[in-house]
């Protein structure tokens, strides 16, 4: 979806991905098969581009920082990259900035960690340092039986967390220029599948969040983003308390899920905005376009080959104004990020409405 925002803007687009069958290989010619951490492929890349991005964060800082040294441009940046890519040092940044977060220390041993749960009070977060996604590498324990039985034998490469009780997820997209200025986008409510770690929906503006929270959010997502010196289009995940606290859960440095309402509910998309802000051109206006708008993920249902015609089809039908999005990955998985539905409403809730309908029909046998 980057390299259509780049090409629409007149860009020449090279991916570097191992699978040829990748989504973004049926948007442009110009492919390097390979791994994004193997050096010869990644050469190969810089020799074909003036500027570099990335669609994931399981890169080697280290090895980017080679290319740029070779004088290539990559945002954003390794030193940026190498303050987010492991979650505990992410935290260790914010935290440095004052960015408000739940406490979060490496795992050394199970007495140790058994220690600090007890301190924070349990359940306690088991974290992935590197890799997670979509709630995988994310573990909870809710008793020091728990803790044991959800050790992970790698325990070096994780962290624990502090469990914060929110009452809801909230995100915003942000983008920071090479000029250092910022646009950032509404702040959105974010609700999980009932398994509790991968989006379902997204709702613009958040429902009911007053307008000082709404600031704090923006602000926490701007200081996130200058705390590690970030250029280009970044997800900024968070939690909202009862009480009213909003801490950062983490960041992605580049165009996230819950940003995916932009495309057609924004002035700007956020993967237009992203292409802009690391080529150095004028970030775009974030407003949403009406008074309200939803995403709804099209998740897969079951594992094996899936024919998206009959159920766009089925959804167009049952709601004309939607806009469907269907990635075109090879494979289907239970629970994959297949697609979304984009709708625009007159409020969230209505939106929200809306996209549920036109998912539901796009499933519907
Ligand atoms: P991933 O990168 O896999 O999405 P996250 O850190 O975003 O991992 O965690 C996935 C989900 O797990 C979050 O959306 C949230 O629902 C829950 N979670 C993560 N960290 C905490 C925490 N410290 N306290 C409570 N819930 C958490």
């Amino acid at each position: 979806m980057s390299a259509h925002a780049a090409q629409r803007l007149g860009f020449k687009v090279t991916i570097l991905d191992p699978d040829p069958e990748c989504p973004a290989s049926q948007v442009t010619p110009f492919f390097v098969q390979g791994q994004h951490i193997d050096p010869d492929a990644l050469y190969q890349l810089a020799r074909h581009c003036d500027i570099i991005t990335l669609e994931h964060e399981w890169v080697d800082p280290e090895q980017l920082s080679i290319i740029e040294e070779k004088g290539r441009e990559i945002y954003p940046s390794s030193k940026t990259l190498s303050l987010i890519v492991d979650k505990y040092i992410q935290r260790q940044s914010f935290c440095a900035a004052g960015i408000p977060g739940p406490e979060c220390e490496p795992l050394y041993s199970v007495e140790k960690t058994t220690e600090l749960a007890r301190q924070w009070g349990f359940p306690v977060v088991l974290k992935a340092r590197h890799g997670g996604y979509d709630g995988y590498g994310v573990r909870i324990a809710r008793s020091p039986e728990e803790l044991l039985r959800e050790w992970p034998s790698d325990f070096q490469n994780w962290c624990v967390e502090e469990f914060i009780d929110f009452d809801r997820e909230l995100a915003v997209m942000a983008a920071r220029g090479r000029d250092g200025k910022t646009a950032v986008y509404p702040v959105v409510e974010s609700i999980q599948t009932i398994d509790g770690h991968r989006c379902d929906t997204v709702c613009a503006p958040a429902p009911g969040l007053g307008e000082e929270e709404t600031e704090r959010a923006k602000s926490i997502a701007i200081r996130a983003i200058e705390a590690v010196d970030g250029i280009g289009l970044f997800g900024i995940e968070l939690f909202h308390t009862k009480d009213g606290r909003i801490l950062i859960n983490e960041m992605a440095p580049r165009p996230h899920n819950s940003g995916h309402y932009t495309m057609d509910c924004c002035v700007t998309s956020q993967f237009e905005q992203h292409i802009r802000s690391i080529c150095g051109l004028r970030l775009g206006p974030t407003d949403l376009l009406s008074g309200g708008a939803a995403m709804a993920n099209l998740l897969g249902s079951k594992t094996g080959d899936f024919s998206s015609t009959s159920g766009v089809a089925r959804a167009l039908t049952a709601v004309p104004q939607s806009h469907i999005h269907w990635y075109g990955k090879s494979k289907t998985r239970k629970g994959r990020k297949m697609g979304h539905v984009n709708v625009l409403g007159s409020s969230p809730d209505e939106a929200l409405k809306t996209a549920l309908i036109a998912r539901e029909a796009f499933w519907r046998e």
